[in-house]
């Protein structure tokens, strides 16, 4: 039996000192001046958006969900590199209208927009996901208030799920979207109303690493957008189909052939235009495009040993990294990778847990690796940590002081 391994990291390394945008590890620390930090590197998020459109139909749109990494700074350079943009929340947006993406390419999704939200998203003038009945019929007031056409999109819950997903958000009863059911009914009382009717937006769910189950669910979402397009006369300007790429996190956990799935997606969207040849077909991403292109870094400030086990206690921990302590909706606690950042390939090598500064057991970074052996001022290294890290994370637990974030 051969033991699973973490797939490999996108960081070089040289003289045994891990590398972030072309800088040593601990240059970069003296350059921010403290420990714990998230850093994001430029190149890699770069290479991955070009990647990603070669494999991809040419005329796919691809957007970028901001949830996974709104840092500004990372937000103005995906600005340049994608099509669109995704937000879930007002701030969001401000930090998506600061960047030159023309406004009308983003779009505001989330079951409990409030008013003052959606007459924030009005004005922007994105397109508004709607979610339900009543708020549709929210919009259509707000926007005749404002006298501003809104622009929206309907969000359908599916009859059908995303199979192996980290996170379904769509099929069965779901709080997401309005169920595909209600959608004849939805669709002709939209008719009704005077707002800019976009299209649709099917997001199934998330963190998939199966190119079948994505490839299946992209071809149910064509499908079910061309039978509603009987409820559509004057059709459809865009179809959001989601996305729900996946990166690897764990060992064991192999890459998405994301070539398979945009080559299985070509053919669909070729039947789709067929019928639509005007409609724009859009992806949206957020852990897949930014993920694997960040690090979160922290240092070593104890070494103890305890009944013969080896702990290393780190100035970080969970209140600025949630997901590698496997508290952000993973069922069993599984170690990220993890590396000695500046004793990269170091040896001899031990087995040590790492733990957090909280004081509470759930603060554990990893859980019996083998690392080269670290001392007190080492650097310890998160991979996959670009997405879902600093802002997915109880920050102001046990008030420790936050991380920095930096983009190189
Ligand atoms: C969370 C979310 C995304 C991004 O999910 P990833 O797994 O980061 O790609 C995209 N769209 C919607 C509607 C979401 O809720």
């Amino acid at each position: 039996m051969t033991i699973p391994k973490h797939a490999p990291t996108l960081f070089p390394a040289q003289n045994n000192q891990l590398l972030i945008g072309g800088i040593p590890l601990t240059r970069l620390a003296q350059r921010l001046g403290k420990t714990p930090f998230y850093a994001y590197d430029r190149q890699l998020i770069i290479d991955r958006v070009t990647q990603l459109r070669q494999q991809m139909p040419a005329d796919l749109k691809i957007h970028y969900a901001l949830k996974a990494n709104p840092m500004p700074a990372v937000v103005q350079l995906m600005a340049g590199l994608v099509d669109g943009f995704d937000v879930a929340s007002t701030a969001e947006m401000h930090v998506a209208l600061d960047t030159l993406m023309p406004s009308q390419y983003s779009s505001i999704a989330g079951p409990s927009k409030r008013r003052a939200e959606l007459r924030s998203a009005l004005a922007a003038g994105i397109t508004i996901n709607v979610e339900s009945p009543n708020e549709l019929e929210t919009i259509a007031q707000l926007s005749a208030q404002s006298g501003i056409t809104a622009s929206v999109a309907i969000r359908i819950n599916p009859a059908f799920e995303l199979k192996t997903s980290g996170m379904k958000m769509g099929g069965g009863a779901k709080p997401f979207g309005i169920d595909e059911e209600q959608l004849p009914v939805v669709l002709q009382r939209l008719q009704a109303l005077q707002l800019d009717f976009q299209g649709f937006h099917i997001y199934s769910g998330s963190q998939n690493l199966k190119a079948e189950a994505l490839i299946e669910t992209q071809q149910q979402s064509i499908a079910l957008a061309m039978r509603l397009l009987e409820f559509c006369p004057n059709g459809i300007k865009t179809l959001n189909i989601g996305g729900g790429y996946g990166i690897p996190y764990f060992a064991g956990e192999q890459p998405l052939n994301t070539q398979q799935v945009g080559d299985a997606l070509a053919i669909e969207m070729a039947k789709f235009k067929a019928v639509q040849p005007h409609a724009e077909v859009i992806i949206e991403l957020g852990r897949y495009l930014v993920g694997e292109a960040g690090v979160y870094v922290c240092q070593v400030v104890d070494k103890k040993i305890s009944r013969g086990h080896i702990y290393l206690v780190v100035d970080g921990g969970l209140h600025h990294h949630l997901a590698v302590s496997g508290n952000f909706g993973q069922v069993i606690r599984k170690n990220y990778p993890v590396a000695i950042g500046n004793k990269i390939h170091g040896e001899p090598q031990e087995i040590v847990t790492i733990v957090g500064c909280l004081c509470t057991p759930l603060d554990i970074i990893a859980d019996k690796m083998r690392l080269p052996v670290a001392e007190i001022g080492d650097f310890v290294v998160v991979y996959q940590s670009g997405a879902y890290g600093l802002t997915a994370s109880p920050n102001a637990f046990l008030s420790q002081p936050n991380a920095a974030e930096v983009l190189v």
